[in-house]
């Protein structure tokens, strides 16, 4: 068990399953008191932290809507109350919605947007002001897409929300740094996760197309998105207002995809 958090306490947003499930079980196996928040999922959280708790870690499962501000509130206050303090926020949570960006219903336009970007202000907000409170402030990481940084088919709302969550982090980073307290972002690519599955059908590409397109010729996996955030939360850095892209090097392959089509 590494001590990299030792005495620290983080909450991942959206940890029931999928990446945040991983993050929370890597920052608790590095020393974290864990606070594994989730929706609706409860069954699924309280497994996670059973993992946790089976491996010698300490997390405890904490419902909260991200894009409710009196659920985020209430969550980091009753985190301050059990652990001390709240050193380590992670917004991870998030969903999407498929569709031509000419259909697509306003409501389900306002959905991603509330849940994927201001549920990550929100957290952001709640989370700031708690580190503003402690002498040694803390770490933010939000996670974004690549998908934020490049357009991407039928999916209108899900990347103007992960966009708009990565110039929040720099704003953000801007304005706490001198409170010490650094707001990262991590930009992955395709994850396999339930988001993945729940959409490839109806994305209109499969899984092999994913590799082909990918330098990496591969998925990224859940561990490896834990590794980099891992190391964005970690406070002995002087990487602030950064977006790490986490994608096997698709954004940085402009070939392959004429390759791909032709
Ligand atoms: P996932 O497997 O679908 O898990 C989503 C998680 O978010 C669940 O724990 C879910 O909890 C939670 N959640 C959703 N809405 C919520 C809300 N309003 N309040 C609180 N929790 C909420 O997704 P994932 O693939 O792990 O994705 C995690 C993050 O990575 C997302 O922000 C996603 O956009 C981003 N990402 C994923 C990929 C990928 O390829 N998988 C790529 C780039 C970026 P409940 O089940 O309780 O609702």
């Amino acid at each position: 068990m590494s001590d990299t958090f030792d005495g620290e306490t983080a909450i991942v947003t959206g940890a029931s399953r999928g990446i945040g499930s991983g993050i929370a079980t890597k920052l608790a196996e590095q020393g974290a008191s864990v606070v594994v928040n989730y929706r609706s999922s409860e069954r699924q959280a309280e497994s996670v932290v059973d993992e946790i708790e089976d491996r010698g870690g300490e997390a405890v499962a904490v419902q909260a809507d991200v894009s409710d501000r009196d659920d985020v509130a209430a969550m980091v206050e009753a985190t301050v109350d059990r652990f001390g303090s709240l050193d380590v926020m992670v917004n991870n949570a998030g969903m999407t919605t498929l569709g031509p960006a000419a259909d697509i219903d306003v409501e389900d336009w306002r959905r991603v947007i509330e849940v994927d970007l201001t549920g990550v202000f929100i957290g952001c907000q709640a989370a700031g002001r708690q580190m503003q409170s402690q002498a040694d402030g803390g770490a933010i990481v939000n996670v974004s897409s690549m998908m934020g940084e490049m357009g991407f088919h039928m999916r209108a709302p899900y990347c103007a929300a992960k966009a708009g969550v990565i110039n929040l982090t720099r704003t953000l980073a801007v304005e706490w740094a001198e409170d010490d307290i650094s707001v990262n972002a991590l930009a992955p690519g395709f994850i396999q996760t339930d988001i993945t599955d729940q959409t490839q059908d109806s994305a209109g590409y499969t899984d092999d197309d994913i590799r082909r397109r990918t330098p990496m010729a591969r998925y990224g996996t859940v561990e490896e998105m834990a590794n980099c955030v891992s190391f964005l939360a970690r406070g002995d850095t002087y990487v602030t207002g950064e977006v790490l892209r986490a994608d096997g090097g698709w954004t940085s392959d402009a070939w392959r995809y004429r390759e791909d089509r032709a």
